[in-house]
């Protein structure tokens, strides 16, 4: 990702100003989600949009020939009008586009995840689950080359077993924490790690924050 951009920047592809407001997948919560959302830093990445050309981009004023081509391709116009997805998830996705044609791992996970916290709060829980599929393949191609999607060890695990979790796919959730459960060693991930795990036992496949970790937490010393 990268820093906040101006609001209403010239286009880097079109030359053309644009007129939509930034927008962003989530503002901060006052208490995280097991997958990260409500974090401020997430509303610090405001995605801005050309109404001209349709190019999406966390920097609509940087962009070269790649990024042209891609916002010309029909898959990149597809996505961009895709009526089975909300609009805002649409231009995400479109991002990602561009992040993998550039081998931006990192970058084009968070987009799906991002595109993944819209569908939730449109109710459009199919298109919410392909999303995190797509981040879940985005993590594996980061991992193929080397790159990690968070800097503090375990997360990654963590975040891989939400994104399971939260797509239904349990038994993949259980053999990735039989597999890789005891690299989790930080105190507080492993506290989260103790509370998803639980979740996936009971093949719940809910959102669920850090708080209700902590009533969780309560419920089981007593
Ligand atoms: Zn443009």
């Amino acid at each position: 990702m990268t820093a906040r951009p101006d609001p209403f920047p010239v286009c880097a592809l079109c030359r053309k100003p644009s007129v939509t407001q930034p927008a962003a997948a989530s503002s901060p919560l006052p208490v995280a989600d097991l997958d990260t959302r409500g974090s401020p830093r997430f509303s610090q990445y405001r995605l801005s949009y050309c109404d001209s050309c349709g190019y999406c981009a966390y920097r609509l004023d940087r962009g070269g020939r790649l990024e042209s081509q891609w916002v010309a391709s029909k898959p990149y116009r597809g996505q961009l009008h895709d009526p089975s997805f909300p609009g805002l998830a649409n231009r995400y996705l479109c991002m990602d586009m561009i992040a993998q044609a550039q081998q931006q791992w990192s970058s084009s996970f968070w987009s799906c995840v991002q595109a993944a916290w819209v569908c939730d709060d449109q109710g459009e829980a199919v298109r919410a689950r392909d999303c995190r599929l797509w981040a879940l393949n985005r993590m594996g191609q980061a991992q193929a080359a080397g790159e990690a999607i968070t800097s503090q060890p375990g997360s990654d695990v963590l975040l891989r077993l939400d994104l399971l979790r939260r797509s239904q796919r349990f038994s993949q959730a259980i053999r990735l924490l039989e597999r890789y459960g005891h690299t989790v060693s930080e105190p507080m991930l492993e506290r989260i790690l103790a509370y998803q795990s639980q979740l996936i036992r009971q093949r719940n496949d809910r959102r669920h924050n850090l708080a209700d970790m902590e009533r969780w937490e309560r419920a089981v010393a007593q």
